[in-house]
C-alpha cells in the first residue's frame, strides 16, 4: 500500500475529490508511523488518523496496482514530477531502492524522494537507481529550535546535506519552514549559504496543525513570510546579494535596492510562487483555499502581484533615491 495526495489522487483518477486547484507533481507517501518526532507533523504522533495527514493535506492510501496504473498515465495529465515522501523508519533505504525501481519502469518524468538519509553512500545509491533530487529537510532554521521541535543536531543534519551536495552537484534539495522561531537574518543567512552549495531550496509557511504538539501556535505573519520569500528570490536569481541586506535587530528592513528597482524585479510575480523542485506547486500546502496565501500554486493574477508587492514595500525600509 502507499498513500497519494488527496489532490494527486482526485487528478489521476483514483478518488471523485474535487479540488479547489490541482497539483502539478505527484505527491506519493510511503511507510508507517515515522521514527523522528516533528513538533509541527502528525506522521510521528502514531495515531491513525494524524497518520492521514502531512501538512495541511490528506493522503489517502492505496493498492499499488492501482497507483501503478494511474501513474503510467500522469505525462497525459499534465504531471511534470513524482515526489516520494517517506517517513522515517528502521529498515534503511532498501524500501526506497525498490519504489524508486518500480516507478522507473512506469514513468520518466522526474522522480524527487523526501527521506531520511544517514550517509553520501545511501544518498549515491538512491540517485543511481533514478532519483532527481533528494531532499534532507533542515525544516528549522534557529539551531536551538531545531533541537526542541525536531530533536537531533541541526549541525549533523546540515553537514550531511552539504557534504552531499559538494558530492551529487544540483541533486540536493532541503525544505526551510518559516515561522519557527528563527529570524529573517537566520533564515536569509541560511538561504544564503544553501543556495552558494548549489541546494535547491523550498521554503514553507509553519501551519499549525491538529493533533500535534504545536497547535496551538500561530502561522506568521504573511509580511514576513514575502521579506524571506522576496529575499530569497533575489539571492536565488542574483538580484542582490546577503551582504546588501540591511537588518534592524535582525528584522529586514532592506534589500539594498531601491524601490524601482525592486518592483520591476518582482513585478512578473515569480518571487511569490512556491518555490523547491521544478514543477512542484503544492497547492494549499500552507493556505487555506480563500485565506492569505504563502505561496502561489499557479502564476499570480496582476492584482495578486501588486498587492504582495505592496505588501512587502510597506513593511520595508526603503532606500528611495540612494
Ligand atoms: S520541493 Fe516539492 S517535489 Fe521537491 S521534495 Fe519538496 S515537496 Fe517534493
Amino acid at each position: 500500500m502507499i498513500r497519494l495526495s488527496v489532490g494527486s489522487a482526485a487528478l489521476l483518477g483514483l478518488s471523485t475529490n474535487r479540488m479547489d486547484a490541482y497539483p502539478t507533481t505527484a505527491y506519493l507517501l510511503s511507510g508507517k508511523s515515522c521514527r523522528m518526532k516533528c513538533a509541527f507533523c502528525p506522521q510521528g504522533n502514531g495515531d491513525d488518523e494524524a497518520l492521514k495527514r502531512l501538512g495541511r493535506i490528506s493522503w489517502p492510501e492505496y493498492t499499488w496496482d492501482e497507483v501503478e496504473s494511474a501513474l503510467s498515465k500522469a505525462e497525459s495529465k499534465g504531471l511534470k514530477r513524482i515526489c516520494l515522501q517517506s517517513v522515517r523508519h528502521d529498515e534503511g533505504i532498501e524500501p526506497l531502492i525498490d519504489i524508486v525501481k518500480r516507478l522507473r519502469k512506469i514513468t520518466s518524468l522526474p522522480l524527487s524522494l523526501s527521506a531520511w538519509i544517514g550517509n553520501d553512500k545511501e544518498a549515491t545509491a538512491l540517485i543511481n537507481a533514478g532519483v532527481d533530487k533528494i531532499s534532507v529537510s533542515i525544516d528549522v532554521v534557529n539551531p536551538t529550535a531545531f533541537e526542541d521541535i525536531k530533536g537531533g543536531s541541526q549541525k549533523d543534519r546540515l553537514e550531511l546535506l552539504l557534504n552531499c551536495a559538494e558530492k551529487l552537484p544540483g541533486k540536493m534539495s532541503t525544505h526551510l519552514i518559516c515561522g519557527l522561531g528563527e529570524t529573517e537574518f537566520e533564515a536569509l543567512k541560511m538561504i544564503d549559504m544553501l543556495l552558494k552549495a548549489n541546494v535547491t531550496i523550498a521554503l514553507f509557511a509553519f501551519v499549525p496543525l491538529k493533533g500535534t504538539a504545536m497547535e496551538n501556535l500561530q502561522p506568521p505573519p504573511v509580511d514576513f513570510y514575502r521579506r524571506i520569500q522576496a529575499g530569497y528570490y533575489l539571492l536565488k536569481h542574483g538580484k542582490a546579494g546577503f551582504i546588501s541586506f540591511e537588518f534592524d535587530n535582525e528584522r529586514l528592513v532592506s534589500f539594498g535596492l531601491e524601490e524601482q528597482a525592486l518592483k520591476d524585479v518582482l513585478s512578473d510575480g515569480t518571487a511569490f510562487l512556491t518555490s523547491g523542485c521544478s514543477g512542484c506547486n503544492r497547492p494549499y500546502y500552507n493556505e487555506r483555499p480563500g485565506k492569505a496565501i504563502y505561496n502561489y500554486h499557479r502564476a499570480l493574477s496582476k492584482e495578486e502581484t501588486d498587492q504582495a508587492v505592496l505588501q512587502l514595500l510597506e513593511s520595508l525600509k526603503l532606500k528611495i533615491g540612494q
